[in-house]
């Protein structure tokens, strides 16, 4: 196992700045996702820790020690990219065995190794059948193993899912934190997708125009974005994010939310908060599971544009012409698009955003 320390690393392509100033820590076994849109910079970090790129600025340090002129075959590093690298000219036993044949290690202890992974990865049945002749599936399955086989102290995964079908990517989603878990790698995986970062990394490095926005636990990015981006990108659907302004009211600050004809009083903590600052217009954040549908009829309502229901769960927007806000409710029974649904808003989980800066308050 081997800590990782991105220290104020930084990436240019030219005039254009990749990555700009990105200090990160990763303990020894830890699962650190870097989940971001298209083009903020993830594969650029990645490439760095394996050493396919050099930084223009800051220090990659593994265990305290400078890895900049280590060569990549030198860092303990294991790799596997978004489309598997098999040699298809070989049996799936050939493959996995690979790299401990280049390691030079007795035939006994590579049999012993090619086994425990094919039983691990259910690649057994399939271990003497050419590479060639095999799905996409299994061949990404192939891939990770025989990176796996060779236990890299880091191992790296860079949207390793992307190609698999949907129903394949969930069985590999559970197997790959087992994996992680029987070996106790340090493992950064990059992806575009929340569901992959939620489920399977200790923590999560959400990323954006190649600045770091956020390091927290699945948990914590989820319920404490720090900011509007994080707020938007994680959760599906996103954090509901209406503009409103500030009232006080008889010593209670609330948030005049004028489009949804909404003026709910705040939580204690965010309402002291607000009280610290100057006025201005802020964002006001909750959940779509925060709201529910108020059977008993004290509560407000609001116009119904769309109904989707998926299975146990339904989706609603509230608006008129376009949706101002989501609601997932689990039972969304005689809730009809065009007609008004009595609503309550839960307050705790509420986030507010300073409208200037994005940023969370409180
Ligand atoms: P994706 O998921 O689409 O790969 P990403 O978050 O991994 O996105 P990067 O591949 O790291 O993004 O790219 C970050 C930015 O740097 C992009 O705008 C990309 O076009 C640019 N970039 C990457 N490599 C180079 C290069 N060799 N030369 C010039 N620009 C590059």
């Amino acid at each position: 196992m081997t800590s990782i320390h991105l220290e104020n690393l930084e990436k240019s392509f030219g005039a254009f700045q990749a990555l700009k100033t990105m200090d990160l820590k990763i303990a020894d076994g830890e699962f650190m996702a870097l989940l971001g849109p298209s083009g903020c910079g993830k594969s650029t970090t990645m490439n760095m820790i394996a050493g396919m790129e050099r930084p223009t600025g800051g220090r990659i340090l593994f265990d305290g020690r400078d890895m900049i002129d280590v060569p990549m075959g030198r860092r303990g590093v294991g790799f596997v990219f978004q489309n598997y690298a098999i040699f298809t000219h070989m049996t799936v036993r050939d493959n996995l065995a690979f790299g401990l044949k280049m390691r030079r290690l007795p035939a006994a202890d590579i049999n012993r190794r090619v086994k425990q992974m094919a039983e691990f990865l259910q690649l057994t049945e399939l271990l003497d059948k050419p590479s060639a002749k095999l799905s996409v599936n299994i061949l990404q399955r192939l891939a990770i193993g025989r990176s796996a086989i060779v236990e890299p102290a880091i191992f790296l995964l860079d949207e390793p899912l992307s190609n698999v079908d949907a129903a394949f990517r969930a069985v590999m989603r559970t197997e790959l934190k087992h994996l992680q878990r029987q070996f106790r790698q340090t493992m950064v995986y990059v992806t575009h997708d929340q569901l992959e970062a939620m489920t399977m990394a200790d923590r999560i490095a959400v990323m954006d125009h190649g600045v770091l926005q956020q390091v927290g636990t699945p948990l914590e990015v989820y319920n404490h974005p720090a900011n509007l981006f994080v707020a938007n990108f994680i959760g599906a659907p996103g954090m509901n994010l209406i503009r409103g302004s500030v009232t006080e009211e008889s010593d209670e600050i609330r948030v005049d939310l004028g489009q949804l004809g909404l003026s709910p009083a705040l939580p204690q903590g965010l309402a002291a908060a607000l009280r610290r600052r100057k006025r201005g217009d802020v964002w006001f954040g909750f959940r779509p599971e925060q709201v529910s549908i108020d059977r008993t009829g004290s509560g407000i309502s609001l116009p119904v544009l769309f109904v989707e229901r998926i299975g146990a769960r339904t989706t609603l927007h509230f608006g008129a012409e376009r949706t101002l806000a989501k609601a997932v409710i689990d039972n969304g029974e005689g809730i009809e698009a065009g007609k008004m649904a009595p609503v309550a808003l839960a307050s705790e989980g509420v986030r507010l955003f300073d409208a200037e800066t994005g940023m969370a308050i409180g």
